[in-house]
């Protein structure tokens, strides 16, 4: 659902446990994933993007195994092994053996292998794999190295996860109960990782770096509205030139947009490029090392660390949240439904109704039948006395939903706004046919009518 707010580790994590659980219970299905012959055969591919790599069994029976898009069981079973010598008559014959093959069969030779599905087709016949892939577009889909053609067995759940490697994204150095002292909205503090991730990428996209890159991006959100940032890259190149890649990393967060907190929020994002090998995973440092450098006393978390190493001191008055920082934190994603919520929802607290009706109607178009959505902007409108348009909007949605108690509710209690209290009790009798919000609604025709 669009409203839902989860973060990119979390909706991977739920697609690689979607997977196992498919390996668990039902397994693969029982026929060749290319010709649709029963088969009891598997081969191992590798799919992978820049935070997971997972080796996914796939049934394809063995005439299927060794034809295009599978690598072709090799003409020449010596190949690779030799001088140079015969290398270069390998060579000649392999020239031969295809013009051979194109002069008996002309027409059919190219074409039937260009109309063989891709691997990422074959991958994606199998649903749970094929959300994943539709989830993360920029996954490829390789034949594993172990790939050899092999009895399906009762152990593919165990290769997969003894295989799977999923990394994490970005994580909290500030304990649960320093987030909490902060008071950061937990849809602010989750915004944040996902900005910091995209602007990672803009600069890396721009840059076009080589080789495998791993960024790191320590970031810490100070009260008084203070960013401070820490980065580290990391490549396989020996002798890259990363200092200008990470000035302009530091240079794109500088711009991030702040949000007031009464507590030190620590965010750690990592992200990495070009398949980066595992390796220069585990070699990246800690973050923020200089702190630790500094202040060294066994048992601080991060958040009281930074709270000393920048000598903060704490707000002692609430916090003056603006609703400008609520808009410029929707401006860097500008497709979250969440946030659009939240910014129309700070608006209409100071009235500003017409600016948050704007949004409501933005979001309407998008999610036209999210009850949430729906209701709250029949609520904006009511606020800010356009009673007989919210009560058509609920209308509208009764059509629909004839069977949905909320909308008539609502529009009983807009009619009686409007004074138009024989129209609301009307209303509660349809309503009241409704057999499963029936005692509901027996209260509320009682005390309307009293
Ligand atoms: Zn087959």
């Amino acid at each position: 659902m669009a409203l839902q707010s989860t973060s990119r580790d979390d909706r991977l994590q739920k697609l690689v446990n979607e997977i196992y659980s498919m390996l668990a219970s039902e397994g693969l299905p029982r026929s060749c994933a290319v010709c649709g012959a029963a088969c009891c055969t598997v081969r191992d591919l590798q799919v992978e993007d820049d935070s997971f790599a997972l080796t996914v069994p796939l049934r394809v029976c063995s005439q299927c195994a060794h034809q295009p898009p599978f690598p072709r069981r090799p003409l020449f079973p010596l190949e690779g092994n030799l001088s140079s010598m015969a290398a270069s008559v390998l060579a000649y014959a392999r020239a031969i053996v295809a013009w051979v093959a194109s002069a008996v069969n002309p027409k059919e030779a190219a074409p039937s292998d260009r109309d063989r599905p891709t691997l990422a087709a074959l991958v994606k016949t199998n649903p749970p794999y094929g959300r994943l892939l539709e989830a993360f577009p920029e996954t490829t889909v390789s034949c594993a190295k172990t790939g050899q053609l092999r009895e399906a067995g009762q152990f593919e759940r165990q290769r997969f996860r003894g295989d799977a490697q999923v990394w994490q994204s970005y994580f909290y150095l500030t304990t649960p109960d320093e987030l909490k002292k902060s008071t950061i909205p937990a849809l602010i503090l989750s915004s944040y990782p996902e900005i910091i991730d995209a602007r990672l990428k803009q600069v890396v996209d721009h840059e076009r770096p080589q080789e495998p890159l791993i960024i790191q991006v320590g970031a810490v959100l100070l009260p008084g509205r203070h960013w401070d940032f820490d980065c580290q890259l990391l490549t396989t190149a020996s002798h890259a030139p990363l200092d200008s890649l990470k000035c302009q990393v530091l240079d794109t967060l500088r711009s991030l947009p702040t949000w007031p907190v009464a507590y030190p929020v620590v965010i750690v994002v990592r992200r990495g490029f070009g398949k980066p090998p595992a390796s220069l995973r585990q070699a990246l440092p800690q973050p923020f090392k200089s702190w630790l450098a500094r202040i060294l006393l066994p048992g601080l978390f991060y958040g009281e660390v930074a709270r000393r190493f920048y000598d903060v001191t704490l707000p002692t008055e609430p916090l003056a949240v603006e609703v400008e920082d609520c808009a410029a934190i929707q401006r860097c994603l500008p497709k979250s439904a969440p946030l659009k919520i939240l910014h129309a929802e700070f608006l209409t607290v100071l009235q500003r109704h017409d600016e948050a009706l704007d949004i409501w109607s933005a979001l309407i178009e998008e999610l036209p039948d999210e009850q949430e959505v729906v209701f709250r902007r029949i609520a904006c409108l009511a606020r800010s006395g356009q009673l007989e348009r919210a009560a058509s909007e609920c209308q509208k949605r009764i059509c629909r939903y004839p069977s949905e108690a909320t909308a008539y509710a609502t529009l009983a209690d807009l009619q009686v706004g409007m004074n138009l209290l024989s129209e609301s009790l009307k209303t509660i009798d349809r309503a009241l046919a409704l057999k499963e919000a029936a005692e509901f609604f027996r209260t509320r025709n009682f005390s309307i009518r009293a």
